[in-house]
């Protein structure tokens, strides 16, 4: 309806603001699992679990071995924009950390109930800290842990009514992505063991996800799909100009072992997992032309400089912009024809069979 006066402007309330972009950056139980995860990294984590209670709807954790929270940052660390990654917009060029804009636990908190767990090599003992919705710390005692954090979120989207619902219908399928989204991390992420467990109902604890934290991308590939995936694939290295280069393994053309379009393509720009549209479809229809019975596995990281990256383009920074995507793309291009062209000898041998 057409007001009948024009209506006064007023500015939202602090909590109502923080909770419409908290639910912006934290999209899913993946995007949620995925901060805490990026996090334990940025820590320098080598070993890394992640417990989920009901497939996360009940609460999620995640228990790292990293460097610790000091107990200088307990009380803003929650706290909106707060970060220790980030202090000047240049910094922006140079990221080499996964976040960068002290967002997640104070989106977490806003959405669900946030714990943490912390000690750093300097404290005897450990922290346990409690915060509210707002980000403020409301509890901290004392208690026993090795070095590093854990911090667990209870109830996500309980402060959102419609998210809340949908969040439970869906669990299943979010779980799901999550997962996908774990072996994202624990095919690039070198050095780091990996381990995911789901309890359910009855306190039964499965192990979901395990990785080694082997030194090599190929390793990585065997622990997380197994030797016979392995072999139906091929390693790829191209060089895109001076400072951009991809590497990383995809199907062989007569191999291609996906079970439908996307299934196990990942892809990153400097080892941080991204959607790349465009380059998924050149891959596809690139592959297309060598095999149109099967889909190609990739696993493809992008070499760029950090200042030729933009990931601060979306909440989850899931999409990046590139500067001079077009030559990547042409590039990439090339080396993909050379590799599925029916001239190349690789193609011939599996033509045969
Ligand atoms: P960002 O990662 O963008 O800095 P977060 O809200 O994810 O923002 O985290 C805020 C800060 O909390 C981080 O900058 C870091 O200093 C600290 N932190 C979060 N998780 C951990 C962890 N697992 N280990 C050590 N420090 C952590
Ligand atoms: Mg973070």
């Amino acid at each position: 309806a057409i007001p009948a006066n024009s209506p006064t402007i007023k500015p939202i309330n602090e909590g109502t603001i923080h909770r419409i972009s908290a639910g912006q950056v934290i999209l899913d139980l993946p995007s949620a699992v995925k901060e805490l995860v990026e996090n334990s990294l940025d820590a320098g984590a080598t070993s890394i679990e992640i417990a989920l209670k009901d497939y996360g709807e009940e609460w999620f954790q995640v228990i790292d071995n990293g460097c610790g929270i000091s107990p200088d940052n307990f009380k803003v660390l929650a706290l909106k924009h707060h970060t220790s990654k980030l202090a000047n917009f240049p910094d922006l060029q140079n990221l080499t950390t996964f976040g960068f804009r002290g967002e997640a636990l104070s989106s977490l908190c806003s959405l669900g109930n946030l714990t943490v767990e912390t000690r750093t090599k300097n404290e005897s003992v450990a922290t346990h800290l409690t915060f509210g919705h707002s980000g403020l710390l409301t509890a901290e005692r004392k208690t026993a842990r090795q070095i590093g954090t854990t911090i667990t979120v209870k109830k996500l989207f309980s402060n959102l009514p419609v998210r809340s619902k949908e969040f439970s219908r869906n669990i299943r399928k979010e779980y799901g992505k999550l997962i996908s989204l774990l072996n994202a991390y624990a095919l690039i992420a070198k050095g780091v063991r990996l381990v995911c467990t789901n309890t359910t109902g009855k306190n039964v604890k499965s192990v979901v996800l395990k990785t080694q934290g082997s030194g090599s991308l190929k390793d990585n590939i065997i622990t997380v799909f197994g030797m016979n995936t392995f072999s139906c694939l091929e390693p790829l290295s191209i060089s895109i100009s001076d400072s951009c280069k991809v590497d990383g393994f995809l199907s062989k053309p007569g191999q291609g072992s996906g079970r439908n379009l996307g299934d196990r393509q990942y892809l990153y720009v400097n080892g941080r997992p991204v959607d790349m549209p465009k380059v998924s479809k050149l891959l596809n229809e690139l592959y297309k032309g060598a095999n149109s019975r099967q889909y190609p596995i990739t696993i493809m990281n992008f070499t760029v400089p950090t200042e030729a990256c933009d990931v601060n383009v979306t909440p989850d920074k899931r999409k990046i912009f590139l500067s001079d995507e077009n030559s990547m793309l042409h590039a990439l291009r090339e080396g993909l024809l050379h590799i599925y062209s029916p001239n190349n000898a690789c193609y011939s041998v599996n033509k045969v069979e």
